[in-house]
């Protein structure tokens, strides 16, 4: 890849074919790192909840993301590890582009007592079935396992 022509009209976009190494560390930030600390040494979750609009934030955040009020660390409350399936799908290749040996059905959770969502692996084998608003619960790795990141979290299972 070369850089040699000169650009010379803005409307004709030009491209370079190739490979680019990117890579990032993305932080979890004070809020993320509190949270991580908790799921390590407990089986549910920790949320925000802001005076101001009465919005529950989860993950939890250091400043509401509706109306930018702080939120102080007394204000923090603990959420079951437990929800509610608003949207899945069912996942046959991996991140890699590679075929799976069994699909997942991954699915976006809202987490109960708040207003956030995270993304699950529901534990099931019904590739037909609807599994859109059963409730669901988080099943953490034994806490000897655990590294204080969201794959703590096994699957989730269906309780109703
Ligand atoms: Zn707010």
């Amino acid at each position: 890849m070369t850089f040699i022509e000169k650009q010379t009209d803005p409307t004709a976009p030009t491209h370079w074919r190739g490979n680019m190494q990117a890579d990032y560390f993305y932080s979890n930030g004070v809020a993320g790192d509190k949270l991580f600390k908790y799921i390590k040494n407990n089986d549910g979750f920790l949320a925000t909840p802001c005076k101001k609009c009465n919005k529950v934030l989860f993950p939890p955040r250091m400043y509401c993301e509706n109306c930018f009020e702080e939120i102080p660390e007394d204000q923090w409350i603990q959420v079951p590890a437990t929800g509610t399936v608003r949207l899945f799908t069912i996942a046959t290749i991996n991140a890699h582009g590679e075929k799976m040996k069994e699909p997942k059905i991954m699915a976006l959770i809202n987490i109960d007592e708040t207003d956030g969502a995270l993304l699950g692996v529901i534990n099931a084998k019904e590739w037909e079935k609807d599994y859109t608003d059963l409730k669901v619960k988080a099943i953490f790795k034994s806490k000897e396992e655990r590294e204080g990141t969201l794959k703590d979290i096994l699957y989730w299972n269906i309780i109703s």
